[in-house]
């Protein structure tokens, strides 16, 4: 045991102890709860709700309420919570992460905190990893909560369910559960009674997927009307399977987008010439790092073939952009590892679950490259419209915690990132599960060989077997060998998560073959069948070792659930990624020399080590990247907080915009007089040039500049005179307003300030989104010498956000008196946008983000590709793009 884990260990003893009291005081009042009525256990729940309304603390009444979802748990499903689970309980109510063993029962072990908090009223969220294990859970759980009298949501990628178990689902949709007719069974998911998704989130408990969650959080931020807003303020989450929400996944940050219209020839042609490029000559590339460099040879070549030796230096760097993404799509990303190609779209695989990431894209242009690549049809670049870590979304709950079978290995980060604790809460029956040492081979052949045999050899002796693989191409190559060996078997992808779900099921059967990626069939229970314990139970295979220790040990973990027999085995090769690119080569060295042949293999303690070390190295370097990409969102998440609130203000107030359009106008008055006025020789002051913009804002009487004439010649103080000119032109532009509502009635000129307000800040922060990602990238080229690229980051966030401020404040008043006249801009306009590019959870279709669609319409905006309208002959981004935008 290391230093560290014993540290660690010592000290989650300590804490676990100070909690024993609350478990025995849970233990003490099992008793009273089993005399009570069905009836009477509902009455509680009301008297709960009514002490906590007194001032009542939830940790005062935690106990009871404990002993009751326990005693919820025995009359509805059968199980008694066990002490351990109910440990598990109170340390979630902490707001910490438990690790807790696959199959120790944290489903129901969550009920308790989530009933607990559940009381207040405000909402409790569930997040697990698919819509399947949403939808299951609700049906599972429902009926405890529905016992204790809470109402239970789930919200699904289409759709949303209220549990009620009253409700027969029809015919049709039942089908699945039919089939279940094997010694195994598998949760069955009925009782969900379709609802809107408001109704969901008003549930005491929801049930739903990270994903599900964040994009209903982005698309609330879009809404135009405060009904087309579903979630309440984020209260109580509990993240279920924490560590691949929260750390695998929270890699790629949510984006919702709509397409812009950009050319996709540059990809296509790219694509062509990347080949013709030699490593090491025209470009480099570092593995470790995923990065591809181009030399200016490189360059030069390129120029030559595309015939673009003059260009700007800027046009320039968006070639060489190109240029990279080109030959990252070529060099580095490989189909059906790191992305699988599907109905002609390019879908993410990622690399740590196994997972296909529909609708997620990566950036800059890279997506493009990739599908230029493959010959596939490039999707239009999309425009960004709202955007959002994992975790910066997760940060807005009140109280977080989390459960996951694999945490403690983390346990730094969730430390850092999240500021949550983990504990490691025991099993409840021991451990017998037997894990041998890794066997390593030369060659991936060698090792796939000594694999099958080992498969064929425990399938001859019934023994079920759990195979795990990296990747489906490594799937698909294991089926075809034991297809060859005849060997019948199952192969899982985590495509389609309920019917793996109850393959996986069934993997712990007699003679049961199953070979899965990492993440098939998480958050499903094996139980061994008839007879099974007596082989040794099931035994796991891992064909390589994972870029971090959690993941193999989740696979691991697949056995010896709940004091089952069970064992383990990793078998690795030398050409294995992992190995490849961390001293792989070495071994290999090592291992000819001793002449063994492939087939061969070695086990030494030196070899396990520097496997190990070189998984924490990858571990740490991803930790590294994702502490990146939030410190990145970090500056862009203060911006989106000041930008969301006065969204939602403007949808609240929607009756008292009146005032805001005329304090802006008032500051932008302000703002024009004293720049016009600041010489302290009155005789100079530019009234002219005052009254010329301000009749740009709204139609001055003839006579004002007179007017200002005769203010400037009194015979009073500079700045009374300033004030005094600000005030006779507010006067004016408050009477231009109420001319203006009494032409078009108060009801349109409601409306106008609205969609005028509204659709400034979404036309802005949007283009705000765009241009802070360029300054990312840029920042990225220019390379900052000894400065550091974040510090840079941050100033011109700052500066560009301060620009943002002003210009929302600028746009309002300059198109506000105007619109009125424009009468075809009505609000009813914005309804026709698209909204494309939610992200999903599952290939199913995804219409439903039309219906919260309101994007802002922005006609007269010029492409900033286009030539520049200043007629300087530039594109118009090299041009007065910056200016126009406001940045310097
Ligand atoms: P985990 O999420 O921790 O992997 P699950 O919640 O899927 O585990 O539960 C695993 C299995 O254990 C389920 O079949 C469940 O019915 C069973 N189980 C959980 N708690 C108990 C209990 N207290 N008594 C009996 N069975 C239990
Ligand atoms: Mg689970």
């Amino acid at each position: 045991m290391s230093f560290i884990t014993k540290i660690f260990g010592d000290e989650n003893q300590k804490v676990l102890n100070k909690l024993q009291p609350i478990v025995d005081k849970i233990n003490q009042l099992e008793g009273k709860s089993k005399r009570l009525s069905n009836k009477q256990i509902r009455e509680k729940t009301e008297e709960f709700k009514e002490r906590l309304k007194n001032g009542e603390s939830l940790d005062n009444i935690l106990p009871e309420a404990f002993a009751l979802v326990r005693e919820a748990g025995k009359r509805t499903l059968g199980e008694r919570l066990f002490d351990v689970q109910i440990l598990g309980g109170v340390v979630l109510h902490q707001g910490k992460i438990i690790e807790m063993k696959t199959g120790e029962g944290k489903t129901i072990a969550a009920t308790c905190p989530v009933y607990l908090n559940g009381l207040q009223g405000e909402g409790v969220h569930i997040v697990t990893v698919n819509d399947y294990l949403s939808r299951r859970d609700t049906s599972w759980m429902g009926p405890i909560y529905n016992l204790l009298g809470l109402s239970v949501g789930c919200i699904q990628h289409e759709g949303a369910f209220l549990f009620d178990p009253k409700y027969e689902e029809p015919e049709e949709s039942n089908k699945s559960n039919q089939l279940d007719s094997s010694e195994i069974k598998t949760v069955d998911v009925k009782h969900l009674r379709p609802i809107p998704r408001q109704e969901a989130y008003l549930a005491d408990v929801t049930y739903g997927t990270n994903n599900e969650f964040g994009f209903d959080y982005l698309r609330d931020n879009m809404a135009w009307e405060l009904d087309q807003i579903v979630q309440r303020e984020l209260n109580f989450g509990i993240v279920d399977e924490v560590d691949s929400i929260l750390i695998d996944e929270a890699r790629t940050p949510l984006i919702i987008s709509a397409p812009d219209t950009g050319s996709t020839k540059m990809y296509y042609q790219f694509a062509r010439v990347v080949p013709k490029l030699e490593e090491n000559e025209d470009y480099n590339i570092d593995e470790k790092m995923r990065a591809v460099t181009l030399t200016d040879q490189g360059i030069d070549k390129v120029e030559n073939i595309l015939g673009t030796k003059d260009i700007y230096d800027q046009e320039r760097v968006e070639i060489i952009h190109h240029l990279e993404q080109a030959l990252k799509a070529q060099a580095l990303f490989k189909r059906d590892k790191d992305y699988v190609i599907k109905n002609g779209e390019v879908i993410i695989v990622d690399d740590f679950t196994g997972r296909l990431m529909f609708g997620r894209r990566y950036s800059e242009g890279l997506h493009q490259a990739i599908e230029a690549k493959e010959e596939v049809e490039i999707k239009q670049e999309s425009k960004t419209l709202a955007t959002i870590t994992f975790q910066n979304y997760f940060r807005l709950y009140k109280k977080l915690s989390g459960m996951t079978g694999t945490a403690a290995t983390s346990e730094e980060e969730f430390r850092k990132v999240y500021n949550l604790d983990v504990a490691v809460i025991p099993t409840n029956e021991p451990m017998i599960r037997k894990d041998t040492p890794d066997v390593i081979y030369k060659t991936e052949d060698g090792k796939f060989k000594a694999v099958v045999d080992e498969i064929k050899r425990r399938y001859e002796r019934e023994q079920p077997i759990l195979v795990g693989t990296v990747s489906i191409e490594k799937n698909e190559k294991l089926s075809n060998l034991l297809r060859k060996a005849n060997v019948p078997h199952q192969i899982l992808n985590a495509k389609h998560h309920e019917k793996e779900a109850k393959i996986i099921a069934r993997a712990g059967l007699k003679e049961a073959v199953t070979i899965a990626t990492n993440m098939a069939g998480r958050g499903t229970d094996i139980k061994l069948g008839k007879g099974v314990v007596g082989f040794g139970g099931l035994h796991i295979i891992g064909t390589e070792r994972h870029e971090a220790r959690r993941i193999d040990d989740q696979l691991r973990g697949r056995a010896g659930r709940q004091g089952d027999p069970g064992s383990s085995q990793f078998y690795v090769s030398c050409e294995d990624d992992l190995m490849r690119v961390f001293g792989g080569d070495k071994i290999k060295n090592i291992m000819d020399r001793l002449g063994l042949p492939n087939d061969q293999p070695i086990r030494h303690k030196l070899i396990s080590k520097s496997i190990e070390s070189a998984q924490k190295k990858v571990e740490g370097y991803n930790f590294d990247l994702r502490k990146h990409v939030l410190e990145y969102d970090d500056v862009m998440n203060r911006h989106r907080e000041v930008v969301y609130k006065k969204r939602r203000n403007i949808l609240e107030n929607f009756q008292n915009l009146k005032k805001n359009i005329l304090d802006m106008t008032k500051n932008e008055i302000r703002q024009i007089v004293l720049a016009h006025t600041n010489s302290e020789d009155k005789s100079i002051w530019n009234t002219e040039e005052i009254c010329e913009v301000v009749n740009t804002i709204f139609p001055l009487p003839h006579d004002a500049h007179g007017k200002l004439l005769e203010i400037v010649k009194s015979r009073t103080s500079l700045d009374r005179i300033r004030e005094q000119i600000i005030s006779y032109l507010t006067n004016l532009a408050q009477k231009a307003y109420e001319e203006k509502e009494k032409e078009i009635g108060s009801n349109l000129t409601r409306q106008i300030e609205k969609v005028v307000l509204l659709r400034t800040i979404d036309t802005l922060w949007i283009d705000h989104l765009d241009a802070m990602d360029r300054v990312r990238e840029g920042i990225g080229l220019r390379g900052y010498g000894q400065r550091d690229p974040l510090v840079e980051y941050k100033n011109e966030g700052y500066k560009m956000f301060q620009n943002l401020l002003a210009s929302m404040q600028n746009n309002v008043v300059y198109s506000f008196y105007k619109v009125g006249i424009v009468k075809k801009e009505s609000p009813m306009e914005s309804k026709n946008v698209q909204m494309q590019g939610a992200a999903k959870t599952s290939s199913e279709d995804s219409s439903k983000g039309a219906s919260v669609s309101s994007v802002p319409v922005r006609k007269k905006k010029i492409g900033r590709n286009a030539p520049c309208p200043c007629g300087s002959g530039k594109k118009y981004k090299y041009c007065c793009w910056t200016k126009d935008h406001g940045y310097k």
